[in-house]
């Protein structure tokens, strides 16, 4: 049986790339790469309905070192969008190779991103990833060159499609004949194309060179503080917000909440001096239920030991000078 190794995002298009694959008989294996700027929820829900063999796969680490320095740049925000594509096509290669699995495919469409989808970026993502010949973009595929499974006769090409540009009416109408119903609106998704978010990694990587992957998690999460000293502090917004917070502190963190009224979990990462603990019990009582003006505890844990420490609200007009 032929097998083909999929790119899949849980969007309209990997979905329909996938189903006109499965018209021919062909065997899907679906992968789904993680990082924290991307994940793989939308995936999860598509492939419960798809008759696929799904895979989630981490690549956190090499993305973080791609990020650095992508050798195609970036597009119009952080997003290195040919690195990262051909980084995913030459991971899902290595599962070809293992799987002993016939080629290649993703969901893209020639032309519906005019700077990552147009020709010139596919061939480059293809190029780049070293599987250039076995890479098929079944939505657009006869608007672009044969390739070798093509040719094989594993794919037959008449029964690939020839879709192109920004209007999604076509997806829409095969999505009508499959009978799909239920998908998400396409793009958003990557963090590296949020603003927001953008403007945190910056800061971030102006603090430390390398970014970790657990940073990078944390910067989607609560308001951020910088402190003079360089040391972070990081306040959670709302019940989503504290138990995130919660699930990725270890014990180099400093980590606190007051004790008698309901407030945020806040986090100076990887600890600090007493004056940052000080200022971050500031801050944690400034977001608290706590009376204001009143002097409170706050409970932290600093290594692995429990204190209490007097903290009153931290004054607003100070609080914005050291927003992120
Ligand atoms: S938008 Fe994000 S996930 Fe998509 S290719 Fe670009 S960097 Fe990668």
């Amino acid at each position: 049986m032929v097998t083909g190794i999929g790119l899949f995002s849980g969007g309209l298009d990997s979905i329909l790339a996938i189903k006109v694959l499965q018209e021919q008989d062909i065997n899907i294996i679906a992968v789904t790469f993680v990082t924290p700027f991307f994940g793989s929820e939308k995936a999860e829900k598509a492939s419960a309905y798809l008759d696929i063999d799904h895979r989630i796969i981490d690549i956190t680490e090499i993305h973080l070192k791609m990020l650095q320095n992508p050798k195609h740049g970036y597009g119009k925000q952080l997003n290195p969008c040919i690195d990262c594509h051909a980084m995913m096509f030459r991971q899902a290669g290595k599962i070809m190779e293992q799987e002993g699995a016939d080629f290649l495919f993703s969901g893209e469409v020639l032309g519906e991103r005019p700077m990552s989808q147009n020709k010139k970026s596919l061939k480059l993502v293809s190029e780049e990833s070293g599987y250039a010949d076995v890479i098929i973009r079944p939505l657009s595929a006869k608007l672009l060159p044969e390739t070798q499974p093509e040719r094989d006769g594993k794919v037959d090409r008449e029964q690939l499609l020839s879709i192109s540009g920004r209007s999604r009416k076509p997806q829409i109408k095969l999505a009508k004949r499959f009978g799909i119903t239920d998908y998400d609106q396409p793009a958003g998704g990557c963090l590296l194309t949020d603003k927001e978010y953008i403007r945190r990694l910056k800061e971030l990587k102006d603090h430390n060179l390398i970014v970790k992957p657990r940073d990078a998690h944390l910067l989607n999460v609560g308001r951020h503080f910088r402190l003079a000293d360089g040391n972070k502090i990081i306040v959670g917004r709302d019940q989503a917000d504290n138990e995130n917070i919660m699930e990725m502190a270890n014990d180099s963190d400093v980590i606190m909440r007051v004790r008698d009224y309901p407030s945020p979990v806040t986090l100076i990462p990887y600890g600090g001096t007493i004056n940052d603990i000080n200022t971050a019990a500031s801050i944690c009582v400034r977001y608290s239920d706590a009376p204001g003006g009143e002097e409170v505890l706050v409970r932290y844990k600093n290594g692995g030991k429990t204190e209490e420490i007097e903290a009153s609200a931290y004054p607003d007009e100070r609080l914005e000078k050291i927003r992120i």
